[in-house]
């Protein structure tokens, strides 16, 4: 069967133009604002605008759209570029908006020439007022028809710094009747003493977004601008921009963001989420930035799988939490080394068993043949989880039980004779024989057992913390739920089980390694851990447990 795709809306467009001979190298950019961390909403970008490129031999620059001085700052540069990289992605160029500056304020020069420009000494308040509304159109004020020449001072002044915060803007001069808000002579440039992460102290004027942006992606010579769909609007001002200053002409496309199930992407929501402390920090595994994902243990194959499979929409839409784990679940079973920890331990003595002990053998991926094994050590006292026992059992239960046998993974099929109890009425032991012809792969016992139990030895178990994660959010889609988002925190989404015993092969785990502890899901080191106690984070489930059952 073919497995062909069919090209998306912005596929079809770039290859229309290369196919005109418009361009002969498509440059797309990746323009964060260094205000947060990136979340799945930029990976979808990001997998948009490096995927295009590399798809059609182009590049891509990493612009960090830096104009807003007061919400920036280095350290989301820095892992914005980590990132970035993590994923699998190198950008052509790394370029600051902020860089431009110079660039900018000699276009705004340009627009005061061409009369497309004035400063205006109005209010904040009374600009607004002014702009009319949706239904009413804009008046424009005395400052509008103000001379060229009064403008270029002006503005010159605003740049020296001899005007506070507010007290004037430079406005482009477009329509005050226009049926689109954006264009009633939109603000350009304002006033803002602030320290620049990167310009420091060499501006007290920054420009407006619709005044970088455009400018921006012509400077650099971008041939598609791949934007989110609330950009629409300005897409008008952004044309209007690159005609009137008659500069590279960079053209915009609109796609609809990405929303999931059960949680939020909001750089701002977020980091209310850490500032008020429902979650540790931007990279706590429950959080849906890039960095908590990465340390949770998805992979980046898994997460450029999930935005090739959600495709490119022109509509808003909703998507499934559960479909991003489904593509983790189907990288991490192919890589994941396949190990036994055991949760709430039950102790279980062998009675039969008579050696000190022996080196047992399991491979680590049935998966993957060049995966080798490793060494699992058996004794004559084991854990197995405590809910794998039951005193009484019912008909259907396949693991242990008084007088059922079991098979304990890569070891022996035991049998359970007796069991004990403290003076409680809990079950502190249970104690089995077993068959020695029963040895995963060469048994020859003739006997065959419905259940099969992940087990550790006594003697080496590693008491290690395990972290299970679940949803942050109760409700489906936080964006329709009235209220504040913060009211649907789940607050189960964390579960710390302290002390786990874990097999002795997972001493050595490092960061790197992507784990199957067996019928307990995926999971992986955390950055927590150290020589003295491993953390483990449950990466995902082995089954989605928020599958509907009726749709
Ligand atoms: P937020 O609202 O979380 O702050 P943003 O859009 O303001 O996001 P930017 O840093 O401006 O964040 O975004 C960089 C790029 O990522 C932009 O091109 C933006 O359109 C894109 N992007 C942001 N969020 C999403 C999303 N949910 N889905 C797809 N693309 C997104
Ligand atoms: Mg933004």
């Amino acid at each position: 069967m073919s497995e062909e795709k069919s090209l998306n809306f912005i596929e079809e467009i770039v290859e229309a133009d290369l196919a005109s001979g418009k361009y002969k190298n498509i440059l797309t950019r990746f323009p964060p604002e260094p205000n947060g961390y990136l979340h799945m909403g930029h990976a979808k970008s990001i997998c948009l605008n490096f995927g295009l490129a590399k798809k059609y031999g182009g590049q891509t620059n990493l612009r960090f759209d830096d104009t807003n001085p007061v919400t920036e700052d280095t350290e989301y540069v820095d892992s914005i570029k980590e990132d970035v990289q993590w994923l699998g992605f190198n950008w052509a160029k790394e370029l600051y908006a902020s860089d431009y500056f110079e660039q900018l304020y000699g276009f705004a020069v340009d627009l005061i020439k061409k009369d497309l420009a004035y400063v205006d000494d109005s209010t904040s308040e009374d600009i607004a007022a002014q702009k009319g509304t949706p239904t009413q159109p804009g008046v424009a004020n005395i400052y509008r028809s103000r001379s060229i020449q009064d403008n270029l001072q002006l503005f010159a002044d605003m740049r020296a710094g001899k005007y506070k915060d507010g007290e004037k803007v430079l406005r482009a001069k477009i329509d005050m009747a226009s049926t689109n808000m954006l264009l009633r002579d939109p603000i350009i440039y304002r006033i803002k003493h602030a320290h620049h992460h990167h310009t420091g102290n060499a501006w007290c004027i920054y420009p407006m977004y619709d005044f970088a942006h455009g400018q921006s992606d012509s400077i650099e010579n971008i041939t598609h601008s791949i934007c989110t769909l609330e950009f629409i609007p300005h897409k008008p001002m952004y044309d209007w921009c690159i005609e009137n200053l008659g500069i590279f002409p960079s053209k915009q496309y609109e796609f609809a963001r990405l929303n999931m199930t059960y949680t939020v992407m909001s750089k701002r929501k977020l980091l209310q989420l850490v500032n008020d402390g429902y979650v540790t920090s931007w990279d706590d595994p429950r959080m849906p930035t890039i960095s908590a994902m990465r340390r949770r243990g998805f992979t980046p194959e898994s997460i450029r799988a999930f935005c090739d499979k959600i495709g490119v929409a022109k509509r808003e839409n909703l998507i499934d939490f559960g479909l991003l784990e489904f593509c983790v679940r189907e990288h991490l079973n192919k890589i994941a080394k396949r190990r036994m920890v055991v949760f709430d331990p039950l102790k279980v003595t062998i009675s039969n068993y008579l050696n000190e002990w022996e080196t047992l053998s399991s491979e680590n991926n049935p998966e993957d043949e060049n995966g080798g094994n490793r060494a699992l050590p058996f004794t004559r006292e084991i854990y197995i989880e405590r809910e794998d026992f039951m005193e009484v059992a019912p008909k259907k239960y396949f693991r242990l039980a008084p007088g059922q046998m079991v098979r304990l993974k890569s070891a022996y099929i035991i049998k359970c004779d007796d069991f004990v109890k403290d003076a409680h009425g809990n079950i502190t032991e249970v104690r089995c024989s077993y068959l020695p012809e029963s040895k995963s792969g060469n048994d020859t016992s003739g006997i065959n057992v419905k259940g099969t139990l992940h087990w550790v030895s006594a003697a080496t178990a590693l008491p290690v913390e395990v972290r299970l994660y679940d949803r942050l959010f109760t409700e489906e889609n936080i964006g329709n739920a009235e209220g504040d988002f913060k009211d649907y925190i789940n607050p189960n989404s964390l579960q710390v089980i302290a002390k786990a015993y874990a097999e002795p092969a997972l001493a050595e785990a490092t960061l790197a390694d992507r784990f199957q502890f067996l019928r307990k899901g995926y999971f992986c080191l955390d950055k927590d851990s150290t020589a003295n106690k491993l953390v483990f984070n449950r990466t995902v489930t082995l089954k989605d447990t928020w599958a509907k059952v009726n749709k």
